[in-house]
């Protein structure tokens, strides 16, 4: 347990039966440990739970026993179902007591908002004997702050949009008093690559890792994060400093052109950069991934500034009309083809007047493939300022990640030109 409280870690547990069904997703302990993260803190396991009292009972027994600090969110509400407060009091052997000035400002939150106070919801008055009342300005059910015996557990209300304000005006300031750790952090973004050929180019890093610096790889189709991220303490933190930033450019420079960013930035974002930085517009032809292109583009507050236009382009006859892709060359070589995509991207760059220009055609699957056209194969046309390029692409996995990827490499090829000509310019 010492051990726990060395490693900054606590133990959360999510509360709620609709948790365990297809229809919720359990999303606070993503916000939570992001906050987390940043005073230094990991989580050491999350347990989603049914509202039912005795698994109820079990987990949160589980937790006392194990870990000295437990967050545990949910099951506040005013209903039958929720039994948090309950399973608590019964766990630790303590007593609810009903508190009037709490039920005061639940009444209160219901006459200024010209209602009635429901008779259930008294219940959220009640709470355990000698815990700390965490206000929830955004609802009725309060949290609760609890110590006993050097542990600490924490109930807060499952909403969301009650619990972020509390985790972050409540919660965080009070872990401070567990001593604030400054986290070094970077994260590597590349695409290009698959995971396995990420691990083997930065293989040479693991040898000479300080004993404090983690080094996770997180990869999906298209892109792989590596994060890196160590805490700052004890003395000499510029010696420390410096040994996690020998670590981040050996890794970018191992990686070379596969690293599109080092702050975590998403591609869409740094192509963005460029293009604002260089002062040039962008227009895209899509066909394959349906508007998602577009869509990643304008994502970008502020994209307005050299994004012109993203025309769908999903038939032939839209080709040929939209974008002058000739009928014969559509006949001759099929949509899905180099000389398509390339006839795609010089087209809505004419059209627009941008700078840039990028398109995708391909076959994003599950049905369409043949031998010779393949699930997956998607070519990818760029044109710009005295030229064209099209990658030819083989990727792999479902119909979203097939658009996923071929957005991605879209956005890529463009990235390097784009870094390609300030090289250029630069040496002139
Ligand atoms: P409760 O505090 O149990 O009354 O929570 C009420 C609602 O908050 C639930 O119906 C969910 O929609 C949402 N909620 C509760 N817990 C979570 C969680 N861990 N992640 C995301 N949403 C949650
Ligand atoms: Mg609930």
């Amino acid at each position: 347990m010492k051990n726990q409280q060395e490693r900054r870690t606590i133990e959360f547990i999510a509360v709620g039966s609709e948790l365990l069904t297809p229809y919720f997703l359990e999303t606070n302990s993503l916000f939570i440990s992001e906050k987390l993260q940043e005073l230094g803190w990991t989580l050491s396991c999350k347990t989603v739970v049914s509202d039912r009292l005795e698994e109820l009972k079990q987990v949160i027994k589980i937790a006392w026993r194990r870990s000295r600090l437990i967050l545990v969110c949910g099951g506040l509400g005013p209903t039958d179902d929720d039994r948090t407060r309950q399973a608590v009091a019964e766990v630790l052997g303590t007593r609810l007591v009903f508190r009037r000035d709490i039920l005061d400002k639940i009444r209160l939150r219901f006459e200024s908002g010209g209602l009635k106070m429901p008779a259930s919801n008294r219940r959220q008055a009640y709470v355990i004997e000698g815990a700390e009342v965490l206000e929830n300005p955004n609802g009725t059910a309060p949290g609760l702050w609890l110590e006993r015996k050097g542990r600490v557990m924490v109930l807060l209300p499952g909403p969301p949009s009650e619990l972020k304000p509390m985790v972050e005006n409540l919660v965080l300031p009070r872990l401070k008093k567990f001593g604030e750790v400054r986290v070094l952090r970077s994260v590597i973004r590349i695409t290009g690559a698959g995971e396995s050929m990420v691990e083997d180019l930065i293989r040479p890093v693991y040898k000479s890792l300080p004993a404090k610096l983690q080094l996770i790889t997180l990869a999906t189709p298209g892109d792989v994060q590596i994060r890196l991220e160590m805490p700052v303490g004890g003395g000499r933190p510029e010696a420390q400093e410096k040994a996690f930033s020998r670590v981040k450019e050996r890794v970018v420079r191992l990686l070379g052109d596969l690293v599109y960013s080092t702050e975590g930035q998403p591609l869409e974002k740094v192509v963005g950069e460029q293009l604002r930085a260089a002062g040039r517009t962008l227009a895209c032809a899509e066909s394959c991934t349906g508007g998602l292109l577009a869509n990643r583009i304008t994502n970008i507050a502020g994209s307005s500034d050299y994004f012109l236009e993203g025309l769908v382009t999903y038939s032939n006859r839209s080709k040929t009309l939209e974008l002058g892709v000739p009928e014969e060359l559509l006949g001759e070589k099929g949509a899905v083809s180099e000389e398509v995509a390339r006839a795609m991207a010089e087209g809505v760059r004419k059209k627009s007047g941008a700078d840039f220009a990028l398109s995708t055609t391909g076959i994003a699957g599950p049905g369409g493939g043949s031998q010779v056209k393949p699930v997956g194969l998607v070519y990818v046309g760029l044109a710009f300022p005295g030229g064209s390029t099209v990658t030819r692409n083989l990727f792999r996995g479902s119909r979203e990640q097939v658009k996923f990827q071929a957005t991605q490499k879209a956005l890529d090829m463009l990235r390097l030109k784009l870094r390609d000509m300030q090289k250029e310019a630069g040496l002139k």
